[in-house]
């Protein structure tokens, strides 16, 4: 008989999803964890049988750009592929970013939507992507609330009628920078009769095929700079379904990603609206860069999630020195430090859900609104990296079979490479958080909650990895301190707290995962008899929490990185 190897198969994503069951069973009041299971229980079927199969057959598909019609009209036309077409109906039909704005269950209802988004990602090819969009740019113009704009484009951007629902793009980045967006070249010019008009080079823009987007430019006269941005709302065609002077240059030709119409575009007077003043820009657009950092988290645990799933349920189908990997020690062991790392992920992430719910609800006290400021870059910032980590050691969970594209399987660490990178790469986004903790406020609010968690514990090994959380912070933010109280007394003070500003990120975003982990694996033990979330715990300081070491000499770094001598 010839050999066949079984390939690693899916069951229902919400059923078999215990860390996010059990999570619900925590957060959530029983009329509220009954009225949204049904949603999910069907997302989990879709994201296991439909979505799943679709991902599969059209594994070979990718956008098509058609620039000129056969009349030689410039038509610019992108044909996105048929998951795409399938999940934007399933996305608007379950609500996975109207369920937010609808808030059915008060401060809570963000933890509905984005369980939701957790079960639909990883079957639908980085479809999230304009939905994080499409979520960032209804918060924004929510709390601008500019009647003339929000007032017809909301409704469709929260619509849950496939045939309304519009999706948002979001043009920041241009070839002088996605990072240092201050730099854009895009100008806004007045005409005689009061419309703003964009000229420039939007670089990357990802939700191509959206209705609208929200965009920065430079009015006519402006300083440059960040201060001399304004944030303007574009609607992408007009009543006759033509592009209203944007020109789609070229699809980029990328690593991962590849279902995402990611494009080039000039705007050669594509008429506009300003938001909110005509400076600014940058903070104007900020309420939507904390929307789609938070999505980038859920969409890197849940991409986590999925590959460690697939990997599981592929070692008990392989077998090798004579039995099922699922029996070998050292492959069960690279197991369950994914797992570990999977779960402390989503516990984090969910957690920077709970502040935004309770945020936008007008829940929040002023130590939530501090923390979630701090907590949003970090969570982005850490989930990103452990996701091309955890994607990476599960294709080589899978040998030579995860190196094969007909598997499916390369795509998971494709697709995860991107996340540490848009939305702000992990560097960046370290600088921020130590921007966020500027504030005094921001730092005691974290130090508060990794304290409180601790002290919620009473399993001892929990105590005990809860502790190690507390002394991590601690250390971080000791460092942080040390390095700027000596900035203040020069420049390399200041050199010594930037080259430090990963390490103190990590330490803390690992640290408050780790906190969380541990907090949720107590409740685990307690009200379900459960050892596993406290096993993940352990598991997941032992992988490491504190990454601060000493800090390198910043000549030694220089010579090293550019290696001058
Ligand atoms: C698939 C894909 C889709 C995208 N879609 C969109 C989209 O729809 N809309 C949009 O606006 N943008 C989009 N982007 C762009 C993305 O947001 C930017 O690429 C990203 O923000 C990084 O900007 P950059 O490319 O200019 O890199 P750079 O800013 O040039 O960064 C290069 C390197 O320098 C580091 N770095 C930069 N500044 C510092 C610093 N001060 N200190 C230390 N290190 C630093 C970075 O961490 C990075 O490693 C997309 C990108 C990709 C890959």
């Amino acid at each position: 008989m010839a050999f066949f190897q079984p390939p690693p198969s899916l069951g229902n994503q919400f059923d078999e999803d215990r860390v996010l069951r059990s999570y619900l069973a925590r957060v959530l009041p029983d009329d509220a964890r009954h009225d949204i299971a049904p949603a999910l229980s069907e997302l989990g079927a879709l994201a296991a049988g439909e979505l799943y199969q679709l991902q599969a057959a059209d594994r070979l598909n990718e956008p098509v750009l058609t620039p000129w019609d056969p009349w030689g009209n410039r038509v610019d036309h992108i044909e996105v592929t048929a998951l795409w077409k399938r999940a934007a109906v399933i996305a608007a039909e379950y609500g996975l970013v109207a369920v937010a704005y609808e808030r059915r269950h008060g401060a809570l209802s963000r933890i509905d939507q984005f369980a939701r988004v957790h079960l639909f990602n990883p079957s639908t090819d980085v479809y999230s992507c304009p939905l994080a969009m499409t979520d960032g740019a209804a918060r924004t113009l929510s709390l601008h609330n500019n009647s003339n704009i929000t007032g017809r484009a909301l409704p469709h951007l929260t619509s849950r009628d496939p045939a309304q629902m519009w999706t948002s793009g979001q043009w920041m980045t241009e070839r002088t920078g996605g990072s240092d967006v201050g730099l854009t070249e895009t100008v806004a010019r007045r005409d005689d009769d009061g419309t703003w008009r964009l000229h420039g080079t939007k670089w990357f823009s990802s939700a191509t095929t959206s209705q609208m987007a929200l965009t920065l430019a430079r009015p006519e006269g402006n300083p440059p700079g960040g201060r001399g941005l304004a944030l303007f709302y574009v609607e992408t065609h007009d009543a006759a379904g033509k592009l209203q002077r944007i020109g789609v240059n070229r699809l980029k030709d990328k690593l991962g990603t590849r279902k995402v119409p990611t494009a080039e575009l000039t705007l050669d007077g594509t008429p506009a609206l300003a938001v909110t003043g005509l400076n600014d820009g940058i903070r104007a657009i900020s309420p939507m860069l904390n929307i789609t950092r938070t999505w980038n988290a859920v969409c890197a645990s849940s991409l986590m999630r999925r590959s460690v799933a697939l990997a599981r349920d592929y070692a008990r189908r392989r077998r090798a020195f004579g039995a099922p990997l699922s029996e070998k020690p050292l492959h069960l062991d690279t197991l369950a430090g994914l797992q570990a790392e999977a779960e402390a992920a989503f516990h984090l992430t969910f957690r920077a859900v709970e502040l935004l719910g309770r945020d936008e609800s007008g829940e929040a006290t002023e130590d939530d609104g501090h923390l979630l400021r701090l907590v949003t870059p970090l969570v982005k910032l850490t989930t990103g990296r452990q996701a091309v980590q955890v994607t990476s050691e599960a294709i080589e969970c899978f040998g030579g079979a995860g190196y094969v594209e007909d598997t499916g399987l390369p795509t998971l660490l494709r697709d995860a490479q991107v996340l540490p990178i848009w939305e702000g790469t992990t560097n960046v986004l370290s600088l921020d958080a130590l921007k966020a903790m500027g504030q005094t406020a921001a730092v005691t609010a974290l130090r508060a909650e990794v304290a409180g968690l601790a002290a919620s514990v009473r399993d001892p090994a929990l105590v005990e990895v809860s502790r190690v959380a507390v002394k991590s912070v601690d250390r971080a933010l000791e460092t942080a301190r040390g390095h700027i109280a000596s900035a203040a007394s020069g420049i390399e003070g200041l050199a010594r707290l930037e080259a430090d500003a990963r390490r103190i990120a990590l330490t803390l975003g690992r640290s408050l995962a780790l906190a969380l982990l541990a907090r949720h694996a107590d409740w685990s033990l307690a009200h379900e008899n459960d050892p596993r979330a406290r096993a993940a715990a352990l598991r997941f300081a032992r992988n490491g929490v504190d990454l601060l070491g000493a800090s390198p000499d910043l000549d030694d770094a220089r010579m090293l990185a550019m290696d001058e001598a």
